[in-house]
C-alpha cells in the first residue's frame, strides 16, 4: 500500500438528482378521475355525473410517459 492510496479522502458525497416532478395528466388534471355523464332510461334522460377512471393514466393522475 503506497501513501497515496492511505491518503485518499472518501468521496464527497455525490448529489442525488430529485426526481422530475411527473406531468399531470392532461385529460383528468391529475385527479386520476373523469367525470361523464350518465344516462338512463329511454329517453336517455340525464341522471348526473358519475367518476370513472381516466383512461389516459390509468388513475394514476400523471401522465403517461413513453
Ligand atoms: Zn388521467
Amino acid at each position: 500500500m503506497d501513501a497515496l492510496t492511505a491518503a485518499k479522502k472518501p468521496t464527497a458525497r455525490r448529489h442525488v438528482k430529485p426526481k422530475p416532478e411527473p406531468a399531470p395528466c392532461p385529460t383528468c388534471k391529475g385527479t386520476g378521475e373523469v367525470s361523464r355523464t350518465v344516462h338512463v332510461g329511454r329517453k336517455r334522460r340525464m341522471v348526473g355525473q358519475q367518476t370513472g377512471l381516466c383512461l389516459a393514466c390509468l388513475g394514476s393522475g400523471q401522465a403517461p410517459t413513453d
